[in-house]
């Protein structure tokens, strides 16, 4: 009997994991390996969180909480859509989860049926065709030109909508451009989402990285019509450098929080109970470490931004939030004699100790992401090494 699930069999590796293994494995065999694949911030969690956490524990607070979250918890959530997006939700829209991811996968499981299909936009993040399929759905591609800084367009939606579209998403930072929707983009696709009925589902999750004076606006904020059509989808793993703490949420219509919360009792229950806690204590307590790291992270991207777009063969548009570049290198992995800009990729791993991600994971093949998520010492390093590398291949 076959044992596996078809589910699981048409599920596509990560790429970003198979190059990140790959350069592990390079650097217990003693190679000077440089990784630019992180998605984590390099920082460790501000203190006061860790302390918050720790007294948790201390005082008991060790048990079951309700699935969704504690009610601190999501109170501190609703005051900070309040405070940050001006929108109110009372506590029933709030769903509290075991990271962003996790969020969108419990997201997907309670809106889509057999065949509902979903707008996302290349480049994308990884997960959400992978997570689209798992919950019986159909991903629709839809390409964010370059032209038009990775970004999709209203009409590109209207276009691309048909009778069993069910939802867009629309990832602003973007993980892996660092593009940003401005306002009026986001009125537009509000504009035709709400034409089309689509549920628009927001990932917010680099919502405090932003550089350069750009200004994150999320789609609910813009009218209460589009606060009903969309799901607020965010968390502490970027902005308060809590990757491995598993906390995120969605805020959104009180039915689909609702179902959300019912598929959560059913499998990972609540959150863990200290991540929560951590979680309040950085909602709560002060902020200045969040403008810390991403101060750190655009004088990052001041000092190497050039340096990369000036390799040969590599364009690449200034990022305006998030931790990654995102250059379009077909040009220069053919100069370098290679087809494809995977097998491009792998040649830098193995001949310049390099570890990048080709963008065919991103559903952009002819790109690269560098992760500035390193200090930058190692940053300007596996820089120089990869414009060394192309130069003499050239
Ligand atoms: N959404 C995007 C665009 C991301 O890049 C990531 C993490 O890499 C996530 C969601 C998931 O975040 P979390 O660590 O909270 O699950």
């Amino acid at each position: 009997k076959e044992l596996l699930a078809n589910r699981v069999k048409s599920l596509t590796p990560s790429t970003t994991l198979a190059i990140t293994a790959k350069a592990k494995e390079l650097k217990a065999e003693g190679k000077d390996v440089i990784g630019l694949g992180a998605g984590e911030p390099d920082f460790n969690t501000p203190d006061h969180i860790i302390e918050a956490a720790y007294e948790s524990m201390k005082s008991g607070e060790t048990k079951y909480t309700p699935a969704a979250g504690t009610v601190a918890l999501k109170q501190a959530v609703a005051d900070k859509l309040e405070e940050d997006q001006k929108i109110t939700y009372n506590l029933s829209e709030i769903f509290v989860g075991s990271g962003a991811k996790h969020v969108l996968y419990c997201l997907f499981q309670a809106i889509l049926n057999e065949d509902d299909e979903v707008i996302i936009p290349t480049p994308y993040w990884v997960s959400y065709p992978e997570q689209v399929k798992l919950a019986g759905g159909k991903p629709v591609i839809v390409e964010g030109k370059e032209t038009n800084h990775y970004k999709i367009t209203a009409d590109q939606i209207k276009e691309a909508a048909g009778p069993k579209t069910k939802a867009v998403i629309i990832n602003s930072p973007s993980n892996p451009t660092g593009m940003v929707y401005s306002s009026e983009e986001l009125e537009e696709i509000g504009r035709a989402c709400l034409e089309k009925d689509l549920l628009i589902v927001s990932d917010e999750i680099y919502e405090k990285l932003l550089y350069g004076g750009a200004v994150h606006t999320s789609i609910a904020e813009i009218s209460p019509a589009l606060k009903e059509q969309t799901i607020i989808v965010n968390g502490v793993s970027k902005s308060h450098s809590m990757t491995g703490w598993r906390i995120g949420y969605a805020a959104g219509r009180q039915d689909v929080i609702k179902a959300m919360t019912n598929l959560a009792s059913h499998s990972t229950s609540n959150p863990t109970t200290t991540a929560q806690f951590g979680a309040l204590a950085a909602y709560k307590g002060p902020q200045d470490a969040v403008e810390k790291m991403r101060s750190a992270f655009e004088s990052r991207l001041n000092k190497v931004f050039d340096q990369v777009n000036s390799i040969p063969g590599f364009r690449c548009i200034k990022p305006q939030g998030a931790f990654y570049l995102f250059p379009h290198v077909k040009e220069a992995a053919k100069n370098c004699g290679f087809d494809s800009v995977d097998d491009f990729a792998k040649d830098l791993l193995s001949k310049a100790n390099v570890a990048v991600i080709p963008g065919s994971g991103f559903g952009s093949p002819d790109n690269l992401r560098l992760s500035y998520a390193t200090d930058l010492e190692s940053l300007e390093k596996a820089i120089s090494r990869i414009s060394s590398y192309v130069e003499n291949k050239n």
